[in-house]
């Protein structure tokens, strides 16, 4: 890593600026519809279902299952070369809500099952709370 290449950080908006607050404050949070009930993330203006624009945030319990993941061995940005190899998956919250993440704590990155239970972990980076996720149990 280089000073030309700095930690790439979230780029934090008026839409999605609740969400980055609640990991700020220690919850993860996700977006859902006051119209039809329907959940999701990342944070949109309106719903993806019924495009209502009358949305709000629920409180994720933390609870979620691996639905994918690979692990990088290639470090596609410099500021994560000194932690390969890493865990890139897809998490789906009990909720519903998928997001993309970090599984931690692995002692065998290929030790995994799809429908693994997984438990939330808040990191910080470089100042800004991350979700990432750990094997439940
Ligand atoms: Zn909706």
């Amino acid at each position: 890593m280089t000073d030309h290449d700095p930690f790439p950080l979230p780029r934090v908006d008026e839409t999605n600026r609740p969400y980055w607050q609640a990991l700020a404050e220690g919850r993860l949070v996700y977006q859902c519809c006051k119209a039809c009930g329907h959940a999701w993330l990342p944070a949109r203006s309106e719903c993806p279902r019924c495009l209502a624009a009358e949305t709000g945030w629920q409180q994720a319990s933390g609870r979620a299952r691996l639905v994918s993941w690979v692990t990088y061995r290639k470090a596609f940005h410099p500021a994560f070369a000194d932690r390969l190899p890493y865990n890139v998956s897809v998490v789906e919250l009990e909720e519903g809500p998928r997001l993309i993440s970090n599984l931690v704590g692995l002692a065998d990155p290929e030790d995994l099952a799809i429908d693994e239970p997984l438990a939330l972990v808040l990191r910080e980076e470089h100042g800004v709370a991350i979700p990432a996720f750990r094997k439940a149990g």
